[in-house]
């Protein structure tokens, strides 16, 4: 017998297994299609991540065992390659960000084979190759041609030090990242997709969906969908009204005074107005350097400048209000604009700092309470039932904003709304590793797309990609690229020079697998048809806001606009899950700084890639975050170890050992159910159950069972089950058999219901396992309560024994 030498067995069959095309996806194939997804990774310099092992196994798990069951499963893999740690390393190193991308998604390839995972390599796609997107870019030209892209002046993250415009990503706690310098605002144009044009279905089409239900809560949290009601509040002495956005429209009767946000257009729009507008301008330009955070923040102190010379009217107590500006409230909330009053804790700061008479309406239930509410001692935010609310009084506070909006509705000044936290998406970025917006301005046409014979628009290949001083893109130095010709007028024209984010690339990624090489459409329709939706998609709970809200987005797009066939639904994902992470040694996270970053090459040199695999699905719960330990690393090996000796000494030439068949049976189920719920430690924990009590049993298990248990081994520890196959001569590839079925009547525990009786008297009955032992019937009959009292101090003369039957106790 040889010793186990994963060395020796896993490059063997990973090299079979890749040439053979076994894990290929067959387009339009009779069989059953499966699609399974993981998210593709950032080619990072680090190399793959234990955290990656640990969901990439899982599915590739799920993959084959799909396979096994006789499913045409596609389980792809790519590179999410565009972004700013290649740019920043490469900008570091001197070396441009393609080579840099190379290198890097190589050494991902190799580490994701070396792990022996299932991927169909022949669907690869790489988000920064020009064939790819091409597709990025005709996606962008659609939204612009659907009035889904515009430009706008937003503010953007700008460091004032190294004089760039930050990702959001790049701003920790409001520092820049390179140089901890406090991040201020700087207005820029940028493109911006309405995606708040989707936001109701975005939320409502949630429902059918099979998701963890708390992937679905962050996806409405991040929408932010409130119902409530659109209030307009007349400007005195002009025919105009401040339109207010609220969901506590029960309140109305106390707003004393009305607050702007520093940047809403209603302060431009009435320079001349405002008697100190020099002020006004100033507070706005102060806010400007106060992060949004800080300005979220309810703990800190308030401020604001009163509008001095414009007052409102509340249009429910008909009363003149005046009108202040203040940062904690927000330009892109609702309308920018709010009503104050006592019922919320800022406005009640604000008015008490700076003397604003202020009113109560709402009435705690709490008396104790309530009188200090109706004092101004304290500020109640709930709801509660109405005073000083005219004909209102008395309503509890869902009923009034009801029939307040209806009664304000009569007289034109309110409206039911819904309305949504989603902002637009800001789509531009200043940095040279991303995709070009396929865009030319013209002075005379004005924004024109890139003729679709002209894409892809390539990133040019220049020496210099740094960002600039002046916070333009890198490509905008680049006049050569730069001057082009209107596609529609032919007269001088302007490339856009910023790139897409690094989201683009990523948000319709899994339709190009269905066709990866077609170079007239992004996937042809067939093959969309065929594939879609996603069976079964996990990532990361970090992605569960931005990249699935995107991609999800999209998709609708492009199902709208018939780039995906109306036969696959309004959803990408049919089933969405999320993993927990692996912390370091200690249950610390891992970091370069701590040193304390696990590398699944070490792992696979000194244990073997089936120990990692196994390992990283018995060491807890998928969802849960988890420690690493070696320990445990060790023990796996061990069983690993323990089956690879028993397939060379307890192989049973005729007839398994019948309990452990039965063993083998109930393992089979078990591990069958459990792939399903993701109960990946538990499957493995039955396949370790199931070799201890291999290895007590005398006799072991035949080559026919002995070849069921490798089927169901082979999704975990593919490479020693594909070994142990073919060491029992059987023919073809392990990971290509039928996945077993479990014999139920071997699973069954049969019962008999056995008769109790005294003197030949039926005194009771007994559920029994089947076959029951004379000795141990007794037990169980004469440990009964029953039994004993019947029996009383009688000595038992004899005991008849029918098996299954019945048992007779003379006395
Ligand atoms: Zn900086
Ligand atoms: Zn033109």
């Amino acid at each position: 017998m040889q010793k186990y030498n994963p060395k020796k067995i896993e490059p063997k069959w990973q090299e079979k297994w890749y040439s053979s095309g076994v894990f290929h996806a067959q387009n339009g194939s009779k069989k059953k299609k499966f699609y399974l997804l993981v998210e593709f990774p950032y080619p990072s310099g680090d190399g793959l991540h234990v955290g990656h092992c640990r969901s990439y196994t899982a599915l590739d798990i799920v993959a084959r065992k799909r396979r096994m069951q006789g499913m045409n499963v596609m389980f792809p893999m790519g590179w999410d390659a565009f972004g700013l740690p290649t740019e920043n390393y490469a900008i570091k190193k001197g070396v441009h960000p393609a080579v840099v991308t190379k290198k890097n998604t190589d050494n991902f390839r190799r580490q994701m084979k070396s792990i022996g995972l299932s991927f169909d390599w022949a669907r690869e796609i790489n988000t920064t190759d020009p064939k790819y997107y091409k597709w990025t870019q005709w996606i962008f030209i659609k939204l612009f041609e659907n009035g889904l892209a515009y430009k706008a002046k937003i503010n953007i993250n700008w460091c004032p030090k190294d004089k760039i415009g930050l990702a959001n990503e790049e701003v920790i706690n409001g520092k820049c990242e390179r140089c901890g310098t406090p991040v201020e605002k700087k207005e820029k144009d940028q493109w911006v997709i309405k995606i708040t044009k989707y936001a109701d279905r975005l939320v409502k089409d949630l429902d059918p969906v099979d998701y963890l239900e708390k992937i679905k809560i962050q996806q409405k949290e991040w929408i932010g969908q409130s119902h409530g009601a659109l209030v307009k509040f007349p400007v005195e002495g002009v025919q105009e009204f401040i339109e207010v956005f609220t969901t506590r429209v029960d309140t109305i009767f106390s707003g004393t005074f009305l607050i702007l946000a520093p940047g809403n257009k209603f302060i431009d729009e009435h320079k001349n107005k405002i008697e100190n507008i020099e002020e006004v301008l100033q507070y706005r330009e102060a806010s400007k350097h106060i992060s949004d955070m800080d300005r979220a923040n309810e703990e800190k102190d308030v401020t604001g400048v009163q509008l001095k010379g414009i007052n409102v009217r509340n249009p429910a107590t008909g009363e003149e209000m005046p009108v202040w500006t203040a940062d904690f409230v927000f330009e892109q909330y609702g309308t920018g604009a709010v009503f104050a009053d006592a019922h919320d804790k800022r406005d009640f700061k604000m008015a008490k700092k700076y003397g604003i008479p202020l009113r109560t309406s709402i009435e705690p239930e709490d008396t104790e309470l309530s009188a200090k509410v109706k004092n101004m001692e304290e500020c109640y935010e709930g709801d509660g039932t109405l005073y000083n609310s005219a004909e209102f009084n008395g309503l509890k506070s869902a009923e009034a904003r009801q029939k307040i909006t209806t009664w304000l509705n009569t007289k034109g000044l309110a409206e039911n709304k819904i309305s949504y936290k989603l902002r637009d998406w800001i789509f531009s970025r200043q940095h040279y590793w991303g995709e070009p917006i396929p865009m030319v301005f013209c002075e005379k046409c004005g924004w024109q797309p890139v003729p679709e014979k002209d894409l892809p628009i390539e990133l040019p290949n220049v020496k210099r990609y740094k960002p600039t001083d002046t916070g333009e893109s890198p490509l905008s130095t680049i006049s050569k690229w730069v001057n082009v010709k209107c596609p529609k007028c032919k007269g001088q024209a302007k490339r856009e020079t910023d790139t897409m984010p690094n989201w683009a690339g990523s948000n319709w990624y899994f339709l190009r697998y269905a066709d990866p090489k077609n170079n007239k459409h992004l996937a042809d329709e067939k093959a969309l048809r065929y594939w879609l939706p996603v069976d079964w998609y996990n990532g990361g709970m970090e992605h569960t806001t931005l990249h699935l809200l995107y991609s999800r987005f999209i998709y609708k797009f492009l199902w709208d606009t018939g780039a995906v066939p109306r036969s696959a639904g309004s959803e990408p994902y049919q089933k969405r899950t999320s993993h927990g992470m692996i912390l370091g040694e200690g249950g610390i996270k891992m970091s370069k700084s701590k040193g304390n970053v696990v590398n699944p090459d070490e792992v696979i040199k000194q244990y073997g890639a089936d120990t990692l695999r196994l390992y990283e699905m018995f060491v807890g719960p998928f969802e849960q975050m988890i420690p690493w330990d070696t320990k445990g690393v060790i023990g796996v090996r061990r069983f690993i170890e323990k089956v690879y000796k028993l397939s060379f000494n307890k192989i049973a030439s005729v007839k398994s050992d019948e309990n452990l068949k039965k063993l083998l049976h109930k393992t089979i189920k078990k591990v069958s159910e459990d792939i399903e719920l993701m109960k990946f430690n538990t499957s493995v924990a039955y396949l370790m159950e199931f070799a201890n009590a291999w290895q007590s049993s005398e006799i072991g298990l035949n080559k026919k069972d002995f070849s069921d248990f490798l089927r169901i081994l082979s999704p975990f520890a593919p490479h020693l089950a594909e070994e142990l196959f073919a060491n029992l001569k059987l023919k073809g590839l392990c990971c290509v058999q039928k996945w077993p079925k479990f014999d139920e009547k071997l699973i069954e525990e049969k019962r008999a219901l056995v008769m109790i009786m005294i003197n030949g008297k039926l005194k009771d009955k007994v559920d029994a396992k089947f076959n029951i032992s004379q000795k141990e019937l007794e037990k169980l009959v004469l440990e009964s309560e029953k039994i004993k009292d019947l029996i009383g101090k009688s000595e038992i003369k004899k005991i008849v024994f029918v098996p299954n039957k019945l048992i007779n106790i003379v006395i």
